[in-house]
């Protein structure tokens, strides 16, 4: 089936019987436990639902297939989706991952996981060969993000995963897929071994949920996964679950919709003279675009823009939208707009991110699904009050 038949339908077939009545959208099971006949049974499958839940299984059930996996593992953020991807790992073992990547993994890498003696190495995905100095015989873990956040930066995926394999074929390729969701990438198709999503962002997609998840297509990696995320105890409610398995019915409308305004958008901004360089990879001028077209089917939602000015100019410009609202997150319907230096990426180290080149001249823009036009009047006039000379 095609991805938008897959998105309405996965996990959700009505089922009528005598206590299920045909419900089209999946019921909300709040129920925090399950009645059963006999002691060691378990008729319904569920038991109680830290572990497992019906209203987040046919989400599970979904998201998985359209990543292109079999499993699921639903989680209460993004972060910590990262959380039990890395409570595979152990004492001594080493991460590999690319220096661009959110700046709260990282946190969890370099303050969290760092302590209990796992270590992390990072290397720059956009020159994909760099992997081969990195990369040490305790090395568990390839960590990727494509596009970057906020300079969209992309790596080869593909080239990675094999050169990674190559050297020792046991590691394990995680991408967070959080930028472009399953329906402009699907890391597993590339070599990617899991995936992880920020679900607060494009899937959910209407800033009104906070979750996250993996997915992979390996059984035994899975029970492990699962075993260890109802151990730490990462399950989301079965209302935010709801909210995502809503979110993704419309995901490739929305995904198709927040990239033709995006572009536009960045098309614009390209031709501004108060703009310095544009960075979206689905502009013809990009230096990613050719490795984006290799291994996506589109660009997502996400512009950022380097203003000709100063930090104080980028500031102003950002706090003078009328339709944009001034706010860290992304992949909402709505538009927004945020100065990375000072709010998203204000807990990465000054000169980390003077080494990523993200600098005070940089704008983020989260690119809604509002009339292309309004927008792009509502970025015109807050040039014309910034009054840049
Ligand atoms: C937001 C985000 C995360 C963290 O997700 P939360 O849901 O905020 O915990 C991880 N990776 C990327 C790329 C993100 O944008």
């Amino acid at each position: 089936m095609g991805f938008e038949t897959d998105a309405i339908w996965k996990g959700q077939k009505p089922v009528i019987s005598k206590t299920s009545f045909g419900d089209v959208a999946v019921p909300i099971h709040l129920s925090s436990t399950y009645a059963r006949k006999k002691a060691a049974d378990l008729p319904g499958g569920y038991e109680y639902s830290r572990c497992g839940n019906p209203t987040r299984s046919a989400y599970e059930e979904c998201l998985a297939s359209l990543e292109h996996g079999k499993f699921c593992l639903s989680t209460s953020s993004g972060l910590a989706a990262v959380t039990v991807v890395c409570s595979l790992l152990k004492k001594g073992d080493n991460i590999v991952s690319f220096e661009d990547i959110y700046g709260g993994t990282i946190r969890i890498f370099d303050e969290i996981i760092n302590r209990w003696g796992i270590t992390t190495n990072y290397f720059d995905a956009t020159k994909p060969e760099t992997i081969k100095q990195a990369i040490n015989e305790n090395t568990k873990i390839i960590w990727l993000e494509s596009p970057t956040n906020p300079l969209l930066r992309v790596c080869d995926i593909k080239k990675i995963a094999e050169i990674a394999k190559e050297i020792n074929k046991k590691i394990l390729v995680v991408v967070d897929n959080t930028f472009l969701s399953p329906y402009f990438q699907k890391p597993l198709d590339l070599g990617a071994d899991m995936v992880v999503h920020s679900t607060t962002k494009y899937v959910g997609g209407h800033s009104d949920l906070i979750g996250g998840a993996i997915i992979c297509k390996d059984a035994n990696l899975y029970e492990r996964l699962r075993f260890n995320h109802n151990a730490i105890g990462v399950n989301p409610s079965p209302f935010n679950d709801w909210l995502a398995l809503r979110g993704l019915k419309t995901l490739a409308v929305r995904m198709n919709k927040h990239q033709e305004n995006a572009l536009k958008i960045a098309k614009f901004l390209e031709s501004h003279p108060k703009v310095k360089e544009v960075f979206y990879p689905g502009l013809d001028s990009n230096p990613y675009k050719e490795v984006s077209d290799k291994q996506t089917t589109g660009y997502g939602g996400v512009v950022s823009f380097k203003i000709d000015g100063t930090k104080e100019d980028a500031i102003k410009f950002v706090e003078s939208t009328n339709i944009f609202a001034l706010a860290e997150s992304l992949g909402g319907t709505e538009g927004l707009i945020e100065h990375p230096v000072t709010m998203s990426h204000s807990s990465v180290p000054v000169e980390q991110l003077h080494k990523l080149r993200v600098t005070d001249d940089i704008i983020r823009i989260s690119v809604g699904i509002e009339t292309a036009e309004d927008l792009i009047e509502d970025l015109k006039q807050a040039f014309q009050k910034i009054d840049l000379n």
